[in-house]
């Protein structure tokens, strides 16, 4: 039996994925189902053709996308770390460190990584796994060719807004004294963060803020239809940058915010760590701005000229 779902749409298969019915189960490695894919496919490019032998080799969709996804999880997570903790520990950019004082050590950031490393396996894993039948519900693609760079960039940076409105108000909320105790309070046990401490977090609130994550893109899809998981996991490679790169506690003369002023980055939400106030939102800064939680010197400043003029103005 030759089974290869590429897609979840229910649509007939496009003209172009011959493989469909050409693919047979001769081949029964992964570079097998890659050269046969190659052979009546020589319109698609090298990784759309790895990404077809992928789901024709696991011949389940649901095992091939949950794979794919927690592998990819765990890679970029990590993967993105280390800079950070080879940084921390061979104090190579100190001067930077925005708590100078508070350098994390290696036994920490190992504590860090085992209690991350549990809560990917016991809590993130099942959410994965569902991921899949929600997504084939939503009428997200799996087909190639894969969408234009075009469709890919706006709807990431549609996503970035999106997330960033979720998680200012839902983290917000978290700070709200019985929310904060019960949940938020453990991702605020470091209050210097390094990019490993990003998913250091009760389950309750892993579950929460992913939403915004993994939930906005489905939103998206389920409104307009059209959406591709590569562009979903582009969207969470990104996402997973930003978080890691804001808890990292290192503010550079090249810190993306210079040249994006309304780009937060670590020097927003290191701040959040520290004083444990203000300085809610993910991504952007335009929240706390509008909403006047904003927690940086200026904000302080301009707060304390704005209650020395009521205070004149009353006199
Ligand atoms: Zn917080
Ligand atoms: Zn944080």
């Amino acid at each position: 039996m030759y089974v290869l779902p590429l897609t979840f749409q229910s649509s007939p298969p496009t003209p172009n994925l011959s493989f469909r019915n050409s693919t047979v189960l001769s081949s029964g490695t992964y570079w097998g189902q890659f050269e046969e894919i190659s052979k009546y496919n020589t319109q698609l490019n090298v990784a759309e053709r790895l990404w077809a032998a992928w789901y024709a080799w696991m011949q389940n969709d649901v095992l091939a996308t949950g794979i794919m996804s927690f592998v990819m999880h765990e890679a970029v997570y990590f993967g993105r770390s280390l800079p950070w903790i080879f940084i921390d520990t061979l104090g190579l950019f100190n001067r930077y460190k925005i708590q100078g004082n508070k350098i994390p050590s290696l036994r920490e950031q190992w504590d860090c990584a085992k209690f991350v490393l549990l809560s990917h396996f016991t809590v993130e894993l099942p959410q994965i796994w569902l991921f899949h039948p929600m997504a084939q519900f939503c009428g997200l693609s799996t087909s190639i060719p894969f969408p234009t760079l075009w469709t890919m960039a706006y709807q990431i940076a549609v996503f970035f807004v999106m997330e960033d409105t979720w998680h200012y108000f839902s983290h917000r909320a978290l700070h709200w004294g019985p929310l904060y105790k019960a949940i938020h309070k453990i991702h605020h046990q470091y209050s210097a963060p390094f990019g490993l401490a990003a998913e250091y977090a009760s389950p309750i609130e892993v579950m929460i803020l992913g939403f915004g994550t993994v939930g906005c893109p489905i939103l998206w899809c389920a409104v307009t239809g059209d959406l591709h998981i590569l562009t979903m996991y582009i969207w969470i490679v990104l996402r997973l940058f930003q978080a890691i790169d804001a808890h990292s506690g290192y503010e550079f003369p090249w810190s993306l915010h210079h040249f994006l002023p309304f780009w937060a980055g670590a020097d927003h939400h290191d701040l959040h760590h520290e004083k444990f106030i203000g300085n809610y939102a993910s991504s952007f800064r335009w929240w706390d701005y509008v909403l006047d939680t904003e927690y940086t010197p200026d904000a302080l400043k301009r707060r304390r000229e704005n209650k020395a003029k009521v205070s004149n103005k009353a006199q």
